[in-house]
This record gives C-alpha cells, structure tokens and sequence, in this order.
C-alpha cells in the first residue's frame, strides 16, 4: 500500500468529493493508487444549497454525506482537518491543530505527504474590507453558518410575531448584499418563508410586515448574466414584493442599517451580505504559490499550478484561464464539476505515462431559481454559441438537473434515483417550512 502512487484532495465540496470518489472508484478499487480527501468538515453539503437551508425550505440531515462512510464505500481514505500550510520540497501539506467545540486541542498539528496534491478549498464571501460587514452581517458560506441564520431568522419571526400581538412595530427588515444568483435566489427564498409562517401557527405577522431588499452595486441585477435574464428576475422580484435598489454600493454596515455611499441609511435587522467571492487567505502564503489578488491559484490550462507541476488547484479557489477570455473561468458549480472530470482524466492519464488534459470550460447557461415561484435562465446552444431564454418549469427541470448530476457523480445512477424517491416522500411528508 505504501508503494502506491498518493493523490492528496484538499477540500471536498462540489468539485473535490467528485473527484475522489471517482479516483477512488477508478483507482483506488483496483490499488493503482492511494487517495485521501483531507477536509475541515465531518460532512458535505452542495453549497448551491445553503441559502434553502438558510430560508428553511431544505432540511439539511437530508443531504448531508458523512465523508468516512463515502470513503469506505468509494476506496478513499478521509482526513479531518484544516490544511494551513505546504512544503513543496517534502511534498508534504501542513494540517492545522484539530480542536472541539469547547476549545480543547484534539489533535496536534501534523503533515501527510503526497505525490500529487489537488486543493479545491472553495471560497468565501468578499465583503472588500467594508467597515461593520464583518461584525453585522450574515454570511452563507458553509452549512454552519446556513443553520445560524435558520435559528435567527425563526426567532426574529417569533419577536415580530409577539410584538404584532402586543399592537407594537413588527416591521422585520431583511437586507441582503448584493444581486448575483446567491442573493436573489435567497430573496425569493425569503418571501416563500414568510408567507408559509401563518400557516404553521405564527398568525399575527403577515408576509408583508417582512420588508426584504436585495442591495446591488452594479446598475442592475446579476450583472454578470445577459440583460434581458436580469429584466425577468427584476420583474419576478417586484411581483413577489421584495425591493430591488440598484447602482446603490454600500459604504458602511452597523448593527440595525445599512449606510449607502451617498449617505442615506436602510433600516435592516437582518443584513446578509451575498456580493463577490475570495479564495482563504492561507493560499497567499502557500510555499511560492502564484496567486491573484482574490487568493485564488494561478492554474494552467491543465489545472496544475503555475509553480509546480505536482499541485493542481479545481473550483472556486483556482484562477483558470480561458482561450477565448481575458477572465478566467467563473467560480461555479458547473466548472467545479467539469474542471473535476478534466482532473480526473489527467490523474488517471499521468499513471499511464500519458499526456495531461486541458480543460475548457463550457458554459451551459445559468438558471436562477425563485424558490417554488418560478425559473428563469438561459442555456447556451453548444454548436451556434448563442443562448436561448427559458422559464417555469423547463427552466426549474434544468435548475433541478444540476444538483442530480453532481449526486449521480457521487453515488451514481441508482442510488440518485432512489434518493430522488425518498426526497419526494420526505417533502410529502414534513412541514414545507423547516420550523426548528
Ligand atoms: C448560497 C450559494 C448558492 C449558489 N448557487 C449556485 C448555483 O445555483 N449554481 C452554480 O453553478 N453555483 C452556485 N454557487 C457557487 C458554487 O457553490 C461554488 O462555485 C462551488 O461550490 C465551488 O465548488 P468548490 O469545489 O470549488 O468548493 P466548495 O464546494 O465550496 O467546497 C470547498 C470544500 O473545501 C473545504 N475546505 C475549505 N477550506 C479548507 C481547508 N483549509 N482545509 C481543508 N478543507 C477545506 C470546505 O469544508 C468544503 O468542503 C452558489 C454558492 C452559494 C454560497
């Protein structure tokens, strides 16, 4: 066992669990190589869907995977632990202390050695150093956080609720930072909650008392798709009540408003900030490492560092370059989960002595979810390059399809199937609204 070839995967979200498991399947099953995912958490969850798990409207035990039970049945060994640092000569990564909820150090500092280290450690919100986002706003970075802001937003129902019945003020203002697909799609999460509340017994808050407001920047929302996806999410927005202000940066977060730069401030008690991205700071300082000024790693086309051949970066935290842009290749689930197949077939080619595979990303559209309301999106033609508008339920089938083919990717065809099955009897089943 020792002998074998060792693939290290730091960070098993939506493109490292991906590419274990199917290392492991390939692989690890036939001995041709040993293959261990070191990740800071016990269990996954796709982020894609946190802000559901956030609004309420997806009970996260449901679709968690417990990292050892997939290694044991994928041929993966699993680390716990926090990567913080690398030595490229010992070809050893550096794993932070393990310590539990009370502070107690559980296990010390220490190293595992690799042949060849794939990080794909994700991101994190990029609050651009604005003054209070750190202290005063939610973030929705990791299913810990998803679940802080469930229990907060329940009890900051329950207060409203008490105070309407009291005849006192019981407007709740929910602002959310930043119109990309993360915050509008909470938005509209958002409202859903607050319209099922009555139904589950709080019956003195209406959905109109909970005042949500998406902030963006930029002069209209999801900037970065085409113009006419952001008119129909404008619209499908205003008709569920929730404020769209625009062209409005923040310049300034306090604990019950936001401060915009031209000086008028929002009442908010809930702010939750959605804009920009960055890579973990750890990656900045990571044996010589290039890095651009988001963290992220400098990766060729082939995904392996600019610096080092054996270090390959997928996902969010990688800078991937693209033939026919000046940008690189956007941080998304969709190039997570291709970048990881490339990955996947150059790891397999170099144990055959054989050619690493550039990747090219392929953008297949981009679909923004209005909770149970409606899908809109456009999918990109793979021969022509142009994109086509779609809405409602094909729309929603594409949104949905997303989300199947990274489970079909972790436990394949069957079990996804059966999965499905069960998902449908559970919703069935449970309160539509997570209540606790
Ligand atoms: C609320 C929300 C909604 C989104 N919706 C969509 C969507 O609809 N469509 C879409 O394409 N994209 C969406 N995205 C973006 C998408 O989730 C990311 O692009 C994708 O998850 C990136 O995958 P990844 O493998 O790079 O990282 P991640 O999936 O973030 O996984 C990173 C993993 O690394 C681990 N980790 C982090 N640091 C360390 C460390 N130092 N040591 C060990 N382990 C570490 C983490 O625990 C985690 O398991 C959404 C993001 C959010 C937050």
């Amino acid at each position: 066992m020792d002998n074998l070839p060792h693939i290290v995967v730091v960070g098993g979200g939506a493109g490292g669990l991906e590419l274990v498991t199917s290392l492991g399947n390939k692989l690890g099953k036939k001995r041709k190589a040993r293959i261990t995912l070191v990740d800071a958490g016990l269990t996954h969850v796709w982020k894609p869907l946190l802000h559901e798990v956030a609004s309420g409207s997806l009970d996260a035990n449901t679709n968690e995977i417990n990292y050892r039970a997939h290694a044991r049945k994928h041929h993966y060994e699993f680390q716990l632990g926090r990567m913080n640092g690398l030595d490229r000569k010992a070809k050893e990564l550096v794993i932070a202390p393990f310590h539990d909820e009370e502070g107690q150090e559980v296990v010390p500092a220490r190293t595992i050695s690799y042949d060849t280290l794939v990080i794909a450690v994700g991101s994190t919100a990029n609050d651009f150093g604005t003054p209070g986002a750190q202290e005063h706003c939610l973030f929705l970075d990791s299913l810990k956080q998803a679940r802080r802001f469930h229990n907060l937003m329940l009890n900051a129902f329950l207060r409203k609720n008490h105070e309407a019945l009291q005849g006192h003020e019981h407007t709740l203002n929910i602002s959310i930072i930043g119109a990309g697909a993360t915050g509008v799609e909470l938005a509209a999460e958002l409202r859903l909650a607050s319209r099922e509340l009555p139904v589950y017994g709080m019956n003195h808050l209406q959905p109109s008392d909970v005042s949500i407001s998406v902030i963006e920047a930029a002069d209209r929302i999801l900037p970065a798709l085409p113009g006419r996806l952001s008119a129909a999410a404008t619209r499908e927005l205003e008709r569920q009540h929730v404020k769209v202000l625009t062209g409005q940066p923040v310049s300034e977060v306090r604990e019950h408003g936001i401060i915009m730069k031209d000086g008028t401030e929002l009442p908010s008690e809930m702010t939750i900030w959605a804009a920009g991205i960055k890579a973990p700071a750890f990656l900045a300082e990571l044996d010589g490492l290039e890095v651009n000024r988001g963290n992220q790693l400098v990766v060729e086309q082939t995904l392996h560092t600019t610096q080092d051949v054996d270090v390959f970066a997928l996902g969010d935290c990688a800078a991937c370059p693209q033939p026919d842009s000046d940008r690189p290749v956007p941080p998304r689930a969709q190039a997570a989960h291709q970048q990881a197949g490339a990955l996947f077939r150059t790891l397999c080619n170099r144990l055959e002595g054989k050619e690493d595979v550039p990747f090219v990303y392929n953008d297949h559209g981009s679909l923004i979810n209005f909770s149970r309301y409606t899908t809109v999106g456009n999918l990109m033609g793979n021969l022509s390059g142009h994109s086509m508008y779609i809405e409602g339920k094909v729309a929603r089938l594409f949104y949905l399809s997303l989300y199947r083919m990274h489970q079909v990717a972790l436990h394949g065809m069957v079990r996804t199937g059966i999965i499905w099955l069960m998902d449908r009897i559970s919703r069935a089943m449970h309160p539509r609204l997570k209540l606790h």
